[in-house]
C-alpha cells in the first residue's frame, strides 16, 4: 500500500508566522520521521511589527518548552496586564481593558451584574477598583500568580508579554533550527503545481534550486506568495468596517521604568500604539489614508514619541480582512498570509498560535481531506469574525466628531453579530461568550463601560441581595484587591529579579 504520510513540510517564510510554524511543528512532531524546511529571504525582509500579546501565547510557550525567564530575557521582554485606550469614547477619557476578570462571580452570575446595581444606586467605587490588573497597571506594578494563596486575587493574576519582533523570530529560530528544520536562504520566483491534483508540488529559488513538498505553509506575508499567487483563494475586504489601512512604526528611546501594559491612543484618523520594552519602546501610528496623508501621520506619531527616534520611520500599508480559504489544496496560510486585523487588541500572533494548533488538530496525510479542510477553514474564518466585532466596537463606541474618520466610524453600520450583542448589553447587562470566543466577558465589558455604553438595568438576580449585604460584599473585595497592589513589586524590580535582558 502506499505511504500517505506527509514526509516533507516546507514552510514559505521566516517572519514570526513562519518560525513560529518552524518551532511548534519540529516539536510535536519530531521523531515521526518529517522533514522540516523553511524558506525565508533577507532581501524581502519581514515587516518588523507584532510586538504586544494577550495571555494565551503563555499555552504556546508551554508547548514549545521555553523557558519564562529566558524567553522574556531574549527578547528583551516586558510583562502585560492589558491596554490603556486613551481618547477613544470621547477626549481627555481613558480606561485600561485588563486581563484577568473585575471582581468575583456571585449568585452564579457576573460579578459585573452587582457592580451595576450599586452604581445605578449612586453608590460605590468605579470598576476599575475590582480589577488587580487595572490597579497593578496604575501602579507600575507586576508579579506572576501564586497559586498557593487561595482566595487571594494574586492567586489568579493573568498576563501577557511585550517582545522585541526581531528577537522572537531569531530565538524561535533558534529552538526550532536545534530540533532540526533546515533553513534556505533565496527569493522564491516560481511556484510549480501538480498538473493532475492542481496542488504546488515545489518552490523555485532564484539560484535555481527547486525545494518539493507535501504540504506549504505559506507564511510570506501580505503578498500570500501560495495561498494567493499561486491558488489565487480570494480575500474578503472588511476595510468599510476596519478603514484604517496603513500604518507607520517607529521605535523610541526609553525614558522610564517600562510600563507593565500597552498604550493605544486615538488620534484623528486612526490611532498611535507604544508598546514599552525592555530596551526600547515601540511606538506605531495606524490610520486611514483617505482622511490623512503618509506625512502628517508621521508627524503626527513623531510629535507624540516620548523618547528620541531610534530608527527611520516604517510604513505598511494593508486591508482589514481574512482570506477566503486559508487551506487551500495542500497549502495551509498562517500569519499575515491569511488574514490582517490591525493591532489594536493584539491578537494577530494569537491567530497564529490558534492556526498551528487547528493545524495540528487536523493534521493531513497526502490525500487532504476535504472535509478536514472546510472544517479548518469554518473555524478560521469564525475566529477572525469574532476578533473582528471586538474591533469595530472600539471605533463604533464613540461620541467623537472632531474628524471625518470619526464622524464615518460613530455612524457606519456594523455587523449583525456585533450590533445584537450590543442591543443585549443595553438592555440588561448580559454578555455572553460566544461558542468559546477569544474575547471574554470582561473584555467586552471594559470597552463597553469604557466607552461609555451603559445598560438600562443589570441581571434580576443580583437583585436579590440586601443593601447593605451588597455593599459589604463589594468593600471586602475592592479591600482585598487594594491590598494585594500593595505588595506586589515594582515591575522593574520583578524584571531586574527574574529575567533582566543583556539587550541594550
Ligand atoms: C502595523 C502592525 C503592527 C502590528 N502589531 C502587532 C502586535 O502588536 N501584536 C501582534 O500580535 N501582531 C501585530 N501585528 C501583526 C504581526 O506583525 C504579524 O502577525 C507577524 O509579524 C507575522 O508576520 P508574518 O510572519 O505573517 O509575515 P512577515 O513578517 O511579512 O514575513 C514574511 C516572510 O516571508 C518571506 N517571503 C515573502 N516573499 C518571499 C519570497 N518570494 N521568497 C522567499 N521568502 C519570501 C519574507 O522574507 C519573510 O521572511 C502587527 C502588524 C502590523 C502591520
Amino acid at each position: 500500500m502506499d505511504d500517505l504520510r506527509i514526509r516533507d513540510i516546507v514552510i514559505v517564510g521566516g517572519g514570526t508566522a513562519g518560525w513560529m510554524a518552524a518551532a511548534a511543528l519540529s516539536r510535536t512532531l519530531a521523531g515521526g520521521g518529517l522533514r522540516i524546511r523553511l524558506i525565508e529571504s533577507e532581501a524581502i525582509g519581514t515587516v518588523g511589527v507584532g510586538e504586544a500579546t494577550i495571555p494565551h501565547i503563555q499555552y504556546f510557550n508551554r508547548l514549545l518548552g521555553l523557558d519564562e525567564d529566558e524567553f522574556v530575557r531574549r527578547t528583551a521582554a516586558t510583562f502585560k496586564l492589558g491596554i490603556e485606550f486613551v481618547d477613544w469614547g470621547r477626549i481627555g477619557e481613558r480606561y485600561i481593558h485588563p486581563f484577568g476578570s473585575y471582581g468575583q462571580e456571585m449568585e452564579g452570575i457576573h460579578f459585573h451584574h452587582f457592580w451595576y446595581r450599586q452604581a445605578q444606586a449612586g453608590r460605590g467605587l468605579p470598576l476599575d477598583r475590582y480589577s488587580l490588573a487595572v490597579a497593578a497597571a496604575q501602579a507600575g506594578k507586576f508579579q506572576r500568580p501564586e497559586p498557593n494563596r487561595r482566595g487571594s486575587p494574586l492567586a489568579d493574576i493573568s498576563y501577557a508579554f511585550q517582545f522585541d519582533a526581531a528577537l522572537y523570530a531569531r530565538y524561535l529560530r533558534e529552538k526550532a533550527e536545534a530540533a532540526g528544520v533546515r533553513r534556505s536562504e533565496g527569493r522564491i520566483v516560481e511556484v510549480q503545481r501538480d498538473g493532475a491534483s492542481g496542488n504546488v508540488s515545489a518552490v523555485v529559488l532564484d539560484d535555481g534550486t527547486s525545494i518539493a513538498g507535501d504540504l506549504f505553509i505559506d507564511c510570506s506575508g501580505f503578498r500570500g506568495l501560495l495561498i494567493e499567487g499561486a491558488l489565487q483563494s480570494g480575500y474578503e475586504d472588511w476595510s468599510h468596517w476596519l478603514p484604517c489601512d496603513r500604518a507607520v512604526a517607529r521605535p523610541s528611546r526609553r525614558i522610564e521604568d517600562p510600563l507593565p501594559y500597552t498604550r493605544a491612543t486615538a488620534r484623528k484618523a486612526g490611532w498611535q500604539w507604544r508598546i514599552p520594552l525592555q530596551s526600547r519602546t515601540g511606538n506605531g501610528h495606524v490610520y486611514c489614508s483617505r482622511y490623512i496623508s503618509d506625512d502628517e501621520a508621521v508627524a503626527i506619531l513623531d510629535a507624540n514619541l516620548e523618547g528620541e527616534p531610534l530608527a527611520g520611520p516604517n510604513f505598511l500599508r494593508f486591508t482589514a480582512g481574512v482570506r477566503r480559504k486559508a487551506w487551500d489544496r495542500n497549502v495551509v496560510a498562517l500569519g499575515l498570509a491569511a488574514g490582517f486585523l490591525e493591532p489594536l487588541e493584539s491578537t494577530s500572533i494569537h491567530l497564529i498560535q490558534t492556526g498551528i494548533a487547528r493545524l495540528l488538530t487536523n493534521f493531513p496525510d497526502k490525500r487532504f481531506n476535504q472535509h478536514d479542510i472546510d472544517y479548518f477553514n469554518r473555524r478560521t474564518r469564525l475566529e477572525y469574525e469574532q476578533v473582528r466585532d471586538f474591533l469595530i466596537l472600539h471605533y463604533k463606541a464613540t461620541e467623537r466628531d472632531d474628524s471625518g474618520f470619526w464622524d464615518h466610524c460613530r455612524t457606519m453600520a456594523i455587523p449583525s453579530s456585533l450590533e445584537e450583542r450590543i442591543a443585549i448589553f443595553r438592555e440588561n447587562a448580559r454578555l455572553f461568550r460566544h461558542d468559546n470566543e477569544l474575547f471574554s466577558e470582561t473584555s467586552w465589558l471594559a470597552v463597553l463601560h469604557g466607552q461609555n455604553i451603559e445598560p438600562a438595568r443589570h441581571h434580576p438576580i443580583a437583585g436579590y441581595l440586601t443593601d447593605a449585604e451588597l455593599d459589604a460584599r463589594l468593600a471586602r473585595i475592592a479591600g482585598a484587591m487594594k491590598a494585594s497592589v500593595e505588595i506586589m513589586p515594582r515591575h522593574q524590580q520583578f524584571i531586574d529579579r527574574h529575567c533582566r535582558s543583556e539587550t541594550p
